[in-house]
């Protein structure tokens, strides 16, 4: 039975109808099969709903009523997976979000066969080409040396991001302290709890915070603006994402040093990805949808958006 006659998109999100559970749902339901961490991904269960979560691991294998859901590695962020799923002799590959560039921290995209692969389009077009992580990590690194004097306030995401880049500057020799915002702290340490070696990091307070010249402080990019941020000695800010290509947007945010670092696929990867997996149809859950669902037509795929709304492309 081809996944169009058990797969539904309602208003709280992808539904496997064979299965009764929701995938990357975007309101609280009962039962959900989440493929990562972040809020856009994972909202919490509703309240009513007797389950907790439970964690299965990468290349395992659950039944969900007559559906087989298997997880293979996406390589986003720790722990973030692709959801296979299978019923009645037909499979779809959900691959939440994911990138093909090598990360030390989580285990290498692995293209799944299947009948259906769904895939984000977070940057989805041919403008968005992301940069070597190494000549990303080199600009700040100049800058601290151009600029000892100054504070350098990096908006990172904080659940992924913010770790990916701690472990880049430590690859990149930088072995001095690196200052934390309060929104970082809990997750660097589930990190470290995972065997991740982060370096020597510590949180900013209002008594250490004048001291931070020629520092690297991070930060959620929602936090660059705060009134905490303006007692760093003359800050430069920076933001490392994916959206950073876009200097408009760079230069609408303050930000004075983009640095275009992401955790998603970009176009190349994106459409590489769609030829690696081979499926013979392709459904695009959110971002540039029209561009790759176009792209995809264009070689010989079927393809549909699925118009999803509610994922967040800023989570980068
Ligand atoms: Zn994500
Ligand atoms: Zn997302």
């Amino acid at each position: 039975m081809h996944p169009r006659d058990w797969i539904e998109v309602r208003p709280q999100g992808v539904w496997c109808k064979a299965g009764d559970f929701y995938i990357d749902p975007m309101q609280p339901v009962e039962r959900a099969v989440v493929t990562h961490g972040h809020a856009d991904h994972a909202r919490p269960l509703r309240r009513r709903s007797r389950g907790r979560g439970a964690a299965a691991g990468l290349g395992e294998t659950v039944e969900i009523g007559d559906v087989r859901v298997s997880l293979y590695p996406a390589g986003h962020i720790l722990g973030s997976a692709q959801a296979r799923l299978e019923y009645a002799g037909s499979s779809i590959v959900f691959s939440g979000d994911y990138k093909r560039r090598p990360d030390p921290i989580c285990v290498p995209f692995e293209p799944v066969p299947c009948d259906v692969f769904v895939t984000e389009a977070t940057f989805a077009l041919p403008v968005f080409r992301h940069p070597p992580l190494e000549d990303e990590i080199a600009k700040l690194l100049a800058s601290l040396m151009q600029f000892p004097e100054r504070c350098h306030l990096v908006g990172v995401y904080a659940l992924g991001k913010c770790q990916r880049m701690i472990c880049a500057l430590r690859a990149a020799g930088c072995t001095e302290t690196i200052y934390l915002h309060g929104a970082m702290v809990r997750l660097c340490k589930l990190y470290k709890s995972f065997g991740i070696a982060l370096g020597p990091l510590e949180l900013v307070t209002p008594e250490n915070a004048n001291a931070l010249a020629g520092r690297i402080v991070l930060c959620p990019p929602s936090a660059l603006q705060d009134r905490s941020s303006r007692k760093l000695p003359s800050v430069v800010m920076a933001a490392a994402s994916g959206w950073m290509r876009i200097r408009a947007r760079a230069k609408q945010k303050g930000v004075e040093l983009p640095l275009v670092v992401s955790d998603h696929a970009n176009w190349d990867q994106l459409t590489q990805t769609m030829v690696d997996v081979s499926a013979p149809e392709v459904w695009v859950t959110h971002g540039r949808d029209d561009a790759l669902v176009y792209y995809a037509q264009q070689h010989g795929f079927k393809a549909q958006a699925l118009h999803l709304l509610g994922y967040e492309d800023d989570s980068e």
